[in-house]
């Protein structure tokens, strides 16, 4: 029965469901875990009121008070690491360990980054507005908070991608309202409990478990930004929807992420990077290796080491804590892998290893792939696989390398392996992505400090970093006027002496010179004074 993955309440047994609810199954097992509420629209509109009524108070707390229930909520999933772990892992299928590496721990160091830097990141700036200020004028940015956020997100990374989120606008003075994925309800609801027992005051954080309907009514409920991560299709039906009210939106969206592996590359290392950024997460990442280019000088030897790699992989249920490859989290994505795979066989391509489900029927287990003789008419090689495949293909020159990483319409991350470390930041200069690494592979949006997010059908905006913070304020420019007895040159009344300045203006004062605009001094004072009343 492959019910585990059709999450909406239309597609499951009637006696095991209510309208009200979704049930959350572990992939691996098919096996239910726990049950959380469909929330409807009008609990969406009371969330966002209860939002909208508690986010003035908490915006005119300092930072360092912000900060101070961020660190009791950090301190609280340190020590609940385990079972938040545990949790991750029965909810996606991914082993423990890497609900631990890839979840836990970078969610972590995003909460103590925010707590302690925000305040540095949004401090007040000043503008230099060049010859305006020896007029007596000055103009600075301050940040403001949005208001209420919402954040929609997928099953992939269900821990970080909301938290780290959530933090960030929270440390900007906003409220939250999260619409998790269908198919990991009960990690949001850890996340809400862990802020609850922070001693985050009510209505600042409210989580709305539930399907694309409650993510839809979010949209229309009114918040002030939606920072969205998933599917490009979904994308842009929430940029579409969010139009309607002029919401302005983040869109984190799908990826079909190369890596260029050059000769001179430590070979051993590229292989170990190939496969576990192709594999981890059973390639549920939305930065996963998706396309691997190697330079023909080398390719046999690589694919050897990969090959070779991959088969020492151990698949089993995630929780197992010496398992490398878990489930899938859902038939559905299983069934998009099964349809690359075979398209890309039926037009030619070679399983080197794996290409068949796993070893375990009960649950959504594909075995770590690796592909050869494949090319870009293949859809293993344009769309999202979203799964362990990792198709490689060969190149001669670094041209051709670039015009393989670039034939995409994704644009997320890419990676550059070589040993010749300005040739490699080179070549990322010229790849069409948010992120290009060299020789390092999929990370990054584990480093609370760095901007995330891509180009082209990968999305736009940013999160992480300065850059993602901003997209969680309005900047608000202050422009004081210190000379405030005499009135602008350029205000009522004209007259052609006056037009005769303006002209004077437009070809000394836009020049950016004192010199030159001292020469229209005269006129400018004669200006100034004969107007006065
Ligand atoms: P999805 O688009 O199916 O769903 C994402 C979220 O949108 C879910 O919470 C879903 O309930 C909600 N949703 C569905 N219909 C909606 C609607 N009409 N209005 C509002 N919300 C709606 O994506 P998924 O399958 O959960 O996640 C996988 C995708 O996410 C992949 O394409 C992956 O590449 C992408 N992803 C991107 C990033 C990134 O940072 N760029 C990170 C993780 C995942």
């Amino acid at each position: 029965m492959d019910n585990h993955n059709l999450m909406s309440t239309q597609t499951l047994p009637l006696q095991t469901t209510r309208l009200s609810e979704i049930v959350s199954y572990d992939p691996g097992t098919g096996e239910e875990i726990g049950r959380a509420p469909l929330s409807s629209p009008e609990e969406v509109r009371q969330a966002v009121a209860r939002a909208r009524e508690a986010q003035p108070a908490w915006a005119r707390l300092s930072y360092r008070e912000r900060g101070r229930v961020v660190l009791k909520a950090r301190k609280l999933m340190l020590a609940a690491r385990d079972e938040v772990a545990l949790l991750v892992s029965k909810e996606t299928g991914k082993p423990l360990a890497e609900a631990l590496s890839m979840e836990v721990v970078p969610t972590l160091d995003t909460m103590h980054y925010f707590a302690h830097a925000s305040e540095a990141l949004l401090r007040p700036q000043k503008i230099d507005i060049g010859q305006y200020g020896l007029m007596g004028r000055s103009s600075r940015l301050v940040f403001k908070p949005l208001g209420v956020i919402g954040i929609i997100s997928p099953w992939n990374f269900p821990l970080a991608t909301p938290a780290d989120e959530i933090v960030m606008a929270l440390m900007a003075g906003n409220a939250v309202v999260l619409k998790p994925s269908e198919l990991t309800p009960l990690i949001a609801l850890k996340i809400g409990e862990i802020f609850d027992r922070a001693g985050l005051p009510a209505g600042l954080l409210e989580i709305l478990t539930g399907d694309g309907t409650t993510g839809a009514a979010l949209i229309d409920a009114r918040v002030d930004k939606i920072m969205f991560t998933g599917s490009v299709a979904t994308g842009k039906r929430v940029a579409e929807a969010a139009a309607k009210y002029l919401t302005p939106v983040v869109l984190e969206l799908g990826g079909k992420d190369p890596m260029i592996v050059l000769e001179d590359a430590d070979l051993k290392n590229a292989a170990r990077g190939a496969v576990w950024g192709a594999f981890a997460n059973s390639g549920q990442a939305c930065a996963s290796v998706e396309r691997c280019y190697v330079q023909e000088s080398i390719a046999g030897k690589f694919i050897e080491l990969i090959v070779k790699e991959t088969r020492a992989l151990k698949q089993g249920l995630g929780t197992e804590k010496s398992v490398d490859v878990g489930a899938m989290t859902n038939e559905r994505q299983r069934a998009i892998v099964e349809e690359h795979v075979s398209d890309a066989v039926q037009r030619g391509a070679t399983v080197l290893t794996g290409g068949r489900r796993g070893a375990k029927p009960e649950g959504f287990f594909y075995e770590p792939t690796v592909l050869t003789d494949v090319d870009h008419s293949m859809t293993i090689m344009r769309d999202e696989t979203f799964g362990p495949v990792l198709p490689v293909m060969t190149f001669k020159t670094d041209d051709e390398a670039i015009n393989f990483a670039n034939d995409s319409v994704f644009g997320l991350t890419a990676s550059v392996w070589t040993k010749n470390i300005a040739r490699g930041q080179k070549l990322a200069e010229r790849i069409e992505a948010g992120t290009v690494m060299v020789n390092e592979v999929v990370y990054t949006h584990g480093i609370a400090q760095t901007p995330w997010g891509g180009v082209k059908d990968s999305g736009y905006g940013r999160t992480h970093g300065r850059m993602g913070l901003l997209e969680l304020v309005t900047p608000k420019h202050i422009h004081v006027n210190r000379i405030s007895f005499l009135p602008d040159l350029w205000w009522f009344r004209y007259d052609p002496s006056a037009t005769k300045l303006f002209g004077g203006l437009a070809t000394h004062f836009t020049t950016g010179s004192i010199l030159k605009t001292a020469l229209l001094l005269p006129q400018m004072l004669r200006r100034l004074f004969e107007r006065r009343f």
